[in-house]
């Protein structure tokens, strides 16, 4: 059984004080939903700390939006992963598309960021998806498969449920512009067959149960939809998780 998980990426926003008060307000509307999801958020760096102590032992995750593949060094301006799991963080983004497009991460690059965080109980969810440009050359299948292979060849297909897949399509990011529950459902199903098509015997197995959650301007008014989707496992937020109202209302429909 896959357990629905819901992240809010806070991506580069936020201040203490905005922080406390996000917080402060999601916590309450996000207690009922406790037992039945897991809750995660993942604030900019430097306020790991002081969401930590907020949330506290309320049961909701935090998270990083990104880290290094070197354990450590000669890596000005670079965080590792030892150090947000010794903050406190249960799970860390790998090659969200912002990453991918803006700081020029590779496949390869992610799939290192995967398996340092694996190595140290973290859980890297790692970010899929096509630009406009590829989905509208048919190239969505591919691009996300080649993305999901690079982790499967760095870390072993075994592995890969050590983690979670979220699938973002470029165009869908902070644009308002939602894929479709037809289009998600293609893509979703495309993953899981693509992962359990491998030859070992245990793939099937892996297939079934690795968690796979959609990301682009999921609003409450279309996480219904979305969520309803039998092989969507969960939501990626982005712009709605800076929202406790909208971000509650979101876990209401998972
Ligand atoms: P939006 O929800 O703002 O489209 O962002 C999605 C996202 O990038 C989450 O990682």
């Amino acid at each position: 059984m896959r357990k629905p998980l819901l992240i809010g990426n806070w991506k580069m926003n936020g201040s203490l004080q905005a922080n406390e008060a996000l917080v402060m307000r999601l916590l309450p509307r996000l207690r009922a939903f406790r037992d039945s999801l897991e809750l995660g958020v993942c604030p900019p760096l430097p306020y790991l700390f002081q969401v930590r102590d907020l949330l506290g032992s309320t049961g909701v995750a935090l998270g990083a939006q990104n880290a290094s593949a070197f354990v450590s060094g000669a890596h000005t301006g670079e965080v590792s992963v030892a150090m947000l799991q010794e903050l406190g963080c249960r799970y860390v983004l790998v090659g969200h598309s912002e990453r991918r497009t803006l700081y020029g991460e590779t496949n390869q690059d992610v799939a290192a960021k995967f398996r340092a965080a694996m190595s140290v109980g973290l859980t890297p969810v790692l970010c899929v998806g096509e630009s406009l440009e590829e989905r509208e050359a048919d190239q969505t299948s591919n691009v996300v498969a080649k993305q999901i292979q690079a982790v499967i060849n760095e870390v072993g297909l075994s592995s890969l449920t050590k983690g979670v897949v979220a699938y973002e399509p470029v165009w869908a990011i902070g644009t308002g512009r939602t894929a479709t529950p037809e289009q998600v459902s293609i893509v979703h199903q495309d993953i899981r067959s693509f992962v359990g098509c491998d030859a070992s015997e245990a793939s099937q197995d892996i297939s079934e149960d690795l968690r796979i959650i959609y990301g682009g301007s999921v609003k409450p008014k279309n996480a219904i939809d979305l969520f309803s989707l039998s092989d969507v496992d969960g939501g990626l937020i982005g712009g709605a998780s800076l929202h406790s109202k909208g971000f509650g209302a979101i876990a209401g429909a998972l």
